[in-house]
C-alpha cells in the first residue's frame, strides 16, 4: 500500500479557480495525499523553434520541419509558455535552476570546466569579471537538497556542468543529488554513440569530455539519449517500488554539439532534402522526444503519470553560428531561431527564449494533487517566465515550508498560477540577463551585455561598445527597430531598473584589459 505523506501544498491560485475548484482546494488541505513525484526533463541547446509544438502565433516552417510527436503529446495534456526564458548558455542556467538565484548573483555568469580557467574570450578592451568560474559548490541550498528533506529521492540522469573539474561541485552528489547517472563537470559528450563508448577516441587517453558511467552500454549500438532514459527509467522503479517520491533531473547531453546522427531517425530528414548537418540535429531532436515519449509511457506503466508533474525546457537558445548547416529554407547562420533573432550566446530572443510545457504525467482533474494545482490541459500561457522561477514553484509543489530562510536571497518567483492559465498573474520583478562575457563568435548580439525585459519591452546594453538597444517585443519580436533613441524616457525607466537590480545582486562588471578597471554601463 502506498505510503501517505501529509502533503502541505499551501493555498493558492484563488484568483485562477472556480469556486468549486476553491472548495476542492480547501476541502483537501487537510487530507493526506502522496506528495506528487517531479521530472524536470531540461534538453541542451534546444531552440524555441525546434520543434512541431507552435510556441510563436502561428505555425512556423520550422514547426513543419521537427518531429516531436511526445512533446506534442505533453503539450495536450499540459500548458506550454510562449515567452520563457534560460540565461544564453549553458551553466548560468543549471545554476539558476538549482539555486533559484539569477547569475547576476550566483555569479556562475558563463561556462565552466577546468578549476580557475575562464572560458570567456575576449574583446578589444574587456576582459571577464571575477565570476565564479569554478562553479556552484556544495556550501549552496540547492533544490535537490530541500527536496530531499521533503522526502524525495533526487536522481539526476546526464549532463550536470554544474561545477569546474576537479572541485567538489563537479560531482552532483555533493550537490543533493541520492543519485547520478553520467553526470560531471563537463557541458558536452565526447560521442553520442554506445559503440564508441561516448568518447571520441575510445582506444586513446581519457578526455575531459569523456562521459562517464554507462558502461553497461559501452561498444552496444545505443544512443546516449536512449541509455540515459534506461537508466532513468530504472530509478524510477526503483523509487516507486520503495514507495518513495522521486524528483528526476533528466539532463539529456542532447542537442548540444558534437551534431551526431541519432538512427533511425536521420533518413527521413535527408529523404525530405534536408542538409546533412540539420538532418543529424533533426534526428537528434526526434530522439530526444522519443526519450520524452518512453518517460510518459513508464509513468504510465507504474501508474504514476496522474500524481507526476513534469516540466520540460531547455538550458539556452538554439544554436546557430557555428556547426549548423543551412536551413530547410536554404539561410544560414543566425537564421535558426527565426523569427527571433541570434541564437545560443547571445543577448537577443534567439538567445534565451526557449520552449516550456508544464504538464502533468496524466491529466485528472479528480486527482487530489492535480485539484491543488489544476494545470490546464491543452492551454498557451504568455506569462513571461524564467528559468529560477522552477526552483521556486517546485519547492512550493513538494510543501518546502520557510523557503526565504532556508534559501535566502532567491529570485525566481511562485509560477503556479500561471501554470493553471490565470494570464493576470504577473512576475513580481524584471526579467534579467546579464552576461559580461565573449561567448566566442562574433556578431553584434555576442558580446558582453546586461539585458532587462519589463512589460512587453526589452533593453539591452552592450559594454564593449557602449551602447544601448530598447525594443517592444509585443509588436518587434525579431528585434529590428531599435527604439533607443526615440523612446528616451521608456529606455531610461529600464535601464534605472537594470541597475538598480544588479547593484542589489552584486553583479560582477567587465573589466578593462589593461587597467582592471570595472566597466559598468553608462546610462542612456
Ligand atoms: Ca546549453
Amino acid at each position: 500500500m502506498k505510503r501517505k505523506l501529509t502533503c502541505i501544498l499551501p493555498l493558492l491560485l484563488a484568483l485562477s479557480c472556480s469556486t468549486q475548484q476553491r472548495k476542492s482546494v480547501e476541502s483537501t488541505e487537510e487530507s493526506t495525499v502522496a506528495r506528487p513525484n517531479i521530472i524536470l526533463f531540461l534538453v541542451d541547446d534546444m531552440g524555441w523553434q525546434d520543434t512541431s509544438v507552435p510556441f510563436h502565433s502561428e505555425t512556423t516552417p520550422f514547426n513543419r520541419f521537427y518531429r516531436t510527436p511526445n512533446m506534442e503529446r505533453l503539450a495536450k495534456e499540459g500548458i506550454r509558455f510562449t515567452q520563457a526564458y534560460s540565461a544564453a548558455v549553458c551553466s548560468p542556467t543549471r545554476t539558476s535552476i538549482l539555486t533559484g538565484k539569477n547569475p547576476a548573483r550566483h555569479g556562475v555568469t558563463n561556462w565552466t570546466l577546468r578549476k580557475d580557467q575562464d572560458s570567456s574570450g575576449k574583446t578589444d578592451r574587456l576582459k571577464s569579471p571575477d565570476w565564479n568560474l569554478n562553479g556552484i559548490q556544495p556550501d549552496t541550498p540547492t533544490l535537490p537538497r530541500l527536496l530531499k528533506e521533503q522526502g524525495y529521492r533526487t536522481i539526476l540522469a546526464g549532463k550536470a556542468h554544474f561545477g569546474a573539474k576537479g572541485t567538489p561541485g563537479e560531482n552532483p552528489e555533493n550537490l543533493g543529488f541520492d543519485v547520478n547517472i553520467a553526470g560531471h563537470a563537463a557541458g558536452a559528450p565526447g560521442s553520442y554513440q554506445g559503440k564508441n563508448n561516448y568518447r571520441k577516441d575510445p582506444d586513446g587517453e581519457p578526455r575531459i569530455w569523456d562521459v562517464p558511467g554507462l558502461s553497461t552500454y559501452h561498444g552496444k549500438d545505443v544512443h546516449l539519449t536512449e541509455a540515459l532514459t534506461l537508466e532513468a527509467i530504472k530509478e524510477m522503479e526503483l523509487s516507486v517500488a520503495d514507495d518513495s517520491p522521486f524528483y528526476l533531473y533528466l539532463t539529456h547531453y542532447a542537442v548540444h554539439t558534437p551534431i551526431q546522427p541519432h538512427e533511425p531517425y536521420c533518413t527521413q530528414y535527408l529523404e525530405r532534402g534536408a542538409n546533412p548537418v540539420e538532418a543529424k540535429y533533426a534526428s537528434m531532436i526526434e530522439g530526444m522526444d522519443q526519450s520524452l515519449g518512453m518517460i510518459l509511457d513508464e509513468l504510465e506503466a507504474l501508474g504514476v503519470a496522474e500524481n507526476t508533474l513534469i516540466l520540460f525546457t531547455s538550458d539556452n537558445g538554439g544554436l546557430t553560428v557555428v556547426a549548423r548547416g543551412k536551413t530547410p529554407q536554404g539561410t544560414g547562420a543566425n537564421t535558426h531561431n527565426l523569427p527571433l533573432r541570434e541564437g545560443k550566446g547571445s543577448a537577443y530572443e534567439g538567445g534565451t527564449r526557449v520552449p516550456l510545457i508544464v504538464s502533468w504525467g496524466k491529466s485528472n482533474p479528480d486527482h487530489p494533487n492535480q485539484r491543488l494545482l489544476p494545470i490546464q490541459e491543452g492551454g498557451t500561457s504568455h506569462v513571461p517566465v524564467i528559468c529560477e522561477d522552477y526552483f521556486t514553484t517546485l519547492c512550493h509543489v513538494a510543501g518546502v515550508k520557510d523557503l526565504s530562510e532556508r534559501a535566502p536571497d532567491i529570485d525566481g518567483v511562485d509560477i503556479r498560477r500561471a501554470m493553471v492559465g490565470d494570464e493576470t498573474f504577473t512576475r513580481a520583478g524584471p526579467l534579467l540577463f546579464h552576461y559580461p562575457h565573449v561567448w566566442g563568435p562574433k556578431g553584434r548580439g555576442y558580446q558582453p551585455h546586461s539585458a532587462i525585459r519589463m512589460g512587453d519591452w526589452k533593453a539591452i546594453y552592450y559594454y564593449q561598445i557602449r551602447e544601448w538597444e530598447l525594443y517592444n517585443l509585443a509588436e518587434d519580436l525579431g528585434e529590428q527597430t531599435n527604439l533607443a533613441t526615440t523612446e528616451r524616457n521608456r529606455l531610461h525607466q529600464l535601464a534605472s531598473k537594470m541597475a538598480s537590480t544588479l547593484s542589489t545582486m552584486g553583479a560582477k562588471y567587465p573589466r578593462d584589459r589593461e587597467s582592471g578597471r570595472e566597466e559598468r554601463m553608462i546610462r542612456p
